[in-house]
């Protein structure tokens, strides 16, 4: 059987309150082995420390505001994120970035939270995993300031041009690729036959971005499957290959085993 790693599952929230055990056991049962748990703001921490908790080994916990949830109270919130890493071993910072898409109120202050958890991810020696949403150019601007100070991570739900993905490749950053990947009009083939494999990790967002064929349902991690058939479809190879050098690619960027 394959292994696969899940590098982003928000497997914490109400969605799963019914069935989370189950969702996780059905997860590892297919394959899956790791999943990693991106946070989203004050709210949602105690619920995934608590998941990560329940299951040591296979899901870990990540520190981050994410963008749609900087508001007025945006600093309050970062210093949450702060003390967090001070009392608690995290695996990436995140999820973090820029969202254009919902809401264009804070984007002054969405920049500003982007930075700060940048340098968090300097200071702390940790992946920071980006959420970009027609936001791209502002995205890498700010990036280029960060070209020296050996930045690494994963561009989540990546859903660039190929001359976008080169781009961030070259900064030292992952393609998170999944479901949008199996979706009839998405770019990502052609963007995945450009970078190949090296260069991608896999990642449901679920609940979100459900993978066909069960688009329009609650996704979850089991479905990575989904994910890596069609990708190894677009690459003529197969989903043991593709799970072999994406975990690989998954481990080395969070050190999930490296008990610093
Ligand atoms: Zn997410």
């Amino acid at each position: 059987m394959s292994s696969y790693i899940d590098t982003h599952a928000h497997l914490y929230l109400p969605e799963f309150d019914s069935d989370r055990d189950n969702v996780v056991e059905a997860a590892v049962n297919l394959g899956i082995g790791k999943i990693f748990l991106p946070n989203i703001d004050s709210s949602s921490i105690e619920k995934m420390n608590q998941l990560a908790e329940r299951f040591p080994g296979i899901c870990y916990p990540m520190m981050g505001l994410h963008p749609t949830s900087v508001k007025e109270n945006y600093e309050e919130e970062l210093n949450r994120v702060v003390q967090e890493l001070k009392i608690h071993r995290y695996y990436a910072i995140g999820e973090t970035g820029i969202d254009l898409y919902w809401d264009k109120t804070f984007f002054h202050e969405q920049g500003l939270a982007f930075t700060r958890q940048l340098d968090l991810s300097v200071e702390y020696r940790l992946p920071v995993i980006i959420h970009a949403r027609e936001s791209f150019h502002e995205i890498l601007e700010i990036l280029e300031g960060y070209r020296s100070k050996g930045l690494k991570g994963i561009f989540h739900a990546f859903t660039g041009s190929v001359e976008i993905a080169e781009k961030v490749i070259s900064m030292g950053f992952k393609l998170g690729i999944g479901g949008i990947v199996t979706y009839k009009k998405s770019i990502l083939p052609d963007v995945v036959r450009e970078t190949g494999l090296e260069n991608i990790v896999l990642e449901t967002d679920s609940p979100y971005l459900t993978p066909v064929p069960f688009k329009g349902k609650r996704n979850e991690s089991a479905y990575i499957s989904y994910i890596a058939e069609s990708l190894a479809m677009i690459l003529n190879t197969s989903a043991e290959e593709v799970g072999r050098i994406t975990t690989h690619n998954a481990l080395q960027l969070f050190q999930p085993d490296n008990h610093a």
